[in-house]
């Protein structure tokens, strides 16, 4: 890719399919893949994404919340998509625009049937979320028969899918409870399952339960993170490719005597002679507070240079002290090699973070595939 001269966040599509291809290879072959695109599609591009993954045959498209379904309907995406997180307030735009919603609560549910049934639905698509464990959102079996109950009473809404969400499907030290989680789960789909006339289908899996639990895949997984690069462990960030790159520039060098500071509150202290560099990318475009003070850092012509003192809302200042660098010369906050999810351990958080953050500022620059 070429050098920018500018802050930007270019997204490689390229990677993008690599990473759906990987996921889908390790499924059976009529499972069916979810693509989960919330939060700008963690932080990159929505549209973009949602229509290449429609050009890529995905199965259905999640987002969280209502106004990021409308953006991709807005945009002309065909694909299913569910909503993972209404609120009743949306409840009339997701019917109109062809959502669907996550049925999550009693009140939800109740709530969605008096707009279905007002706008003359008939077997208007709904999925039922179950809560398995983690304790967030969904019904627990003890609620099935009241839900069947409740859908017995209407002919607006059809169930089309019932649905949980693994806790710690990353963590090998929580097999024993993922495992219940996944067995929770068939018990309770197939209680439902036997007071229905027909056969939701069943979906349990983000990205680790994909990796870690062939046995939880049933009939559909949703993946976010994995499409975007990142396996949540070392071995499987290696089948991955990273699909965005964050890169700037050196806006200008200055040359620190010992005992002068650089930034805010005087947070950092030059022990010695040092020359730093200022570059065009601050809090306010994601790179948050906790990348300051040494703990974050930058490539420039493949040398790591560590952030300096306290992050501003529109800029870093870098060490460069032996860097042979100049003004101008381009900045690599992370690639593909230079992993994101390097840069967020680092700083004691999670590569799901410091992707999202990428605020809305920062230009997106789209490579096709
Ligand atoms: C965000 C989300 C996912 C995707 O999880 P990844 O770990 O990014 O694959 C799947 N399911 C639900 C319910 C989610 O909220």
């Amino acid at each position: 890719m070429l050098k920018t001269n500018e802050t930007v966040l270019e997204i490689d599509l390229g990677a993008l399919t690599h990473n759906f291809n990987y996921l889908k290879s390790k499924l059976q072959p009529n499972t069916k893949f979810l693509a989960v695109v919330k939060a700008f599609a963690y932080g990159s591009d929505s549209v973009a994404i949602a229509k290449h993954l429609e050009s890529l045959n995905v199965d259905y498209i999640a987002v969280a919340y209502t106004k990021e379904g409308v953006l991709l309907r807005d945009a002309g995406v065909k694909t299913p998509i569910l909503v993972l997180h209404p609120q009743p307030i949306n409840f009339k735009t997701i019917i109109e625009r062809c959502l669907e919603p996550s049925i999550y609560s009693a009140r939800i549910l109740d709530e969605f049937i008096k707009v279905a049934e007002s706008l003359s639905q008939k077997n208007y698509p709904v999925h039922v979320k179950f809560n398995t464990g983690l304790n967030r959102l969904g019904f627990l079996k003890k609620d099935i028969d009241n839900i069947v109950s409740k859908l017995s009473d209407t002919t607006s809404i059809k169930v089309n899918s019932l649905f949980s969400h693994l806790a710690a499907s990353e963590d090998k030290n929580e097999v024993d409870f993922t495992k219940n989680q996944i067995n929770t789960f068939k018990s309770i789909a197939e209680d439902f399952r036997s007071k229905l006339d027909h056969n939701p289908w069943l979906h349990l899996c983000n990205t680790s339960g994909i990796i870690n639990y062939p046995e939880g895949h049933l009939d559909m997984v949703r993946s976010g993170i994995g499409l975007y690069g990142f396996g949540n462990s070392p071995k499987e960030d290696q089948n991955l490719k990273p699909i965005a790159s964050l890169k700037s520039v050196i806006s200008q060098i200055h040359f620190i005597e010992k005992g002068e500071t650089v930034g805010y509150n005087r947070v950092h202290k030059a022990q010695g002679y040092e020359t730093t560099a200022t570059i065009p990318i601050g809090h306010a475009d994601g790179i948050t507070r906790v990348y300051g003070k040494g703990k974050g850092f930058v490539f420039i012509n493949g040398k790591k240079a560590p952030i300096v003192g306290n992050v501003c809302m529109d800029m870093i200042m870098v060490n460069i002290t032996g860097i042979d660098c100049k003004e101008g010369d381009e900045v690599i906050i992370f690639d593909g090699s230079h992993k994101a999810s390097n840069l967020a351990e680092a700083s004691g958080t999670i590569s799901y973070e410091i992707i999202t953050a990428i605020s809305q500022r920062v230009k997106r620059k789209i490579h096709s595939a």
